[in-house]
């Protein structure tokens, strides 16, 4: 079948009504990112802040209206706030431009009333991809549900989302209200993450400002409930997609996943660096992959100059949570969907993950009790 043209798309999105303007959406200048990939279509919409989510039946409607021409496989709709209040020449979000500036949104702002129910927020975060940053998200938040905190786990990192496979769990979230997405559940933690929202073979086209609605979606969409603390997956890097996301959700911390390569630690100085840019408290770091245990005879060889993260987090005059060994047993069960901490809870990494989660848990009760007298605050330079 004939892919589907951006024409098309735009005359089938021209029938649906914005309820505001009671113009369509097309001429009220409303769509932005259109992207279309062998018939997979992604864009945004562009709404008033206030308004975000009253609009989802509108979201719902351009989505269908997309799905239904023929050659196309997946619609992907995002409703976006993020045209800045002046300006009214906006064009469509520049993937390479600096981040948006956050007029509205400082933690404990209106982003606050994203999650009501949720207490704390806790970002992991890395200066590269592949370190083992969801490892230690799913392995951290099974600690702290092990610990006996009501848990969630929120997969930020759009691009390459994993915690769906990580955590076990398959299928799409239903709603039970018919307005807000009930979040996906496993060993006793709430999930929520893109991989759940989207066809699999959906091409991951999000960027800048579709990353970041998207992302406001599983916060404010989702019936999360009551909950001590949220784990979020951050993506890996230190670029304006993350800053901004730093500067989105109200964190109350964050903690820094880095192998003891060298490399590997200028990259977390940098991650290091940004959530002080926005005003957001390192917890820690966490040094994964610190040495190689042998599966047969249980010898620990340290095969990349182990001990680096430590010495680095002295430097920088911040805590070492922890230091995860190099270890077939810690792959296979979080590539397996059995995270070590549930699967073997008593074995000496799952006891060492699980220490880590006490040590985070700590940071928050302190940032907790300061809250009060110090209202975070958030600082764009
Ligand atoms: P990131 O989120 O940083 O991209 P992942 O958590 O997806 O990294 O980990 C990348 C791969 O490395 C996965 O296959 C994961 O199972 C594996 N892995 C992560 N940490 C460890 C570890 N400590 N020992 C062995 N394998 C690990």
């Amino acid at each position: 079948m004939a892919g589907v043209t951006e024409q098309q798309i735009l005359d089938s999105l021209k029938e649906v009504i914005d309820p505001d303007s009671g113009k369509d959406i097309v001429s009220a200048g409303m769509i932005t990112g259109l992207q279309t990939k062998d018939g997979h279509v992604a864009f945004a919409i562009e709404v008033d802040p206030d308004k975000g989510a009253g609009l989802e039946p509108l979201r719902k409607e351009a989505e269908e209206a997309v799905h239904d021409l023929g050659g196309v496989i997946s619609a992907t709709v995002v409703l976006t706030a993020d045209r800045p209040a002046q300006g009214p020449d906006q064009g469509p979000p520049s993937p390479g431009g600096p981040p948006p500036v956050d007029h509205g949104g400082a933690p404990g702002g209106s982003t606050a009333a994203l999650m009501p129910g949720v207490a704390s927020i806790v970002a992991v975060a890395s200066g590269k991809g592949g370190v083992g940053k969801s490892t230690t998200a799913v392995n951290l938040a099974l600690g702290l549900a092990a610990a006996g905190h009501k848990t969630g786990l929120l997969d930020a990192d759009i691009y390459g989302p994993s915690l769906p496979r990580m955590m076990g769990i398959t299928g799409k979230p239903s709603s039970s209200d018919g307005t807000t997405l009930d979040a996906m559940e496993n060993y006793g933690i709430k999930v929520m993450s893109m991989g759940f929202l989207v066809e699999e073979d959906t091409p991951m086209i999000w960027r800048g400002p579709m990353v970041q609605s998207a992302l406001e979606q599983m916060m404010r969409d989702v019936s999360w409930g009551e909950l001590d603390i949220m784990v979020v997956d951050m993506p890996p890097g230190t670029g304006d997609i993350q800053l901004t996301l730093a500067q989105k959700v109200p964190l109350s911390g964050a903690v820094i996943v880095s192998t003891p390569q060298d490399i590997a630690l200028i990259d977390a100085r940098k991650g290091l660096n940004m959530f002080r840019k926005v005003g957001v408290p390192v917890f820690g770091l966490i040094e994964n992959m610190s040495y190689f245990t042998c599966p047969k005879c249980g010898e620990r060889s340290e095969i990349f100059s182990h001990g680096g993260a430590r010495i680095e987090a002295e430097r920088l005059g911040i805590d070492f949570l922890g230091e995860i060994p190099l270890d077939i047993i810690i792959r296979e069960t979080s590539d397996g969907g059995r995270p070590i901490v549930v699967s073997e809870p008593e074995s000496e990494h799952a006891l060492t993950y699980r220490a880590i989660a006490d040590k985070v848990w700590e940071k928050i009760e302190h940032s907790l009790s300061d809250q009060d007298a110090q209202a975070p605050k958030i600082v764009i330079q």
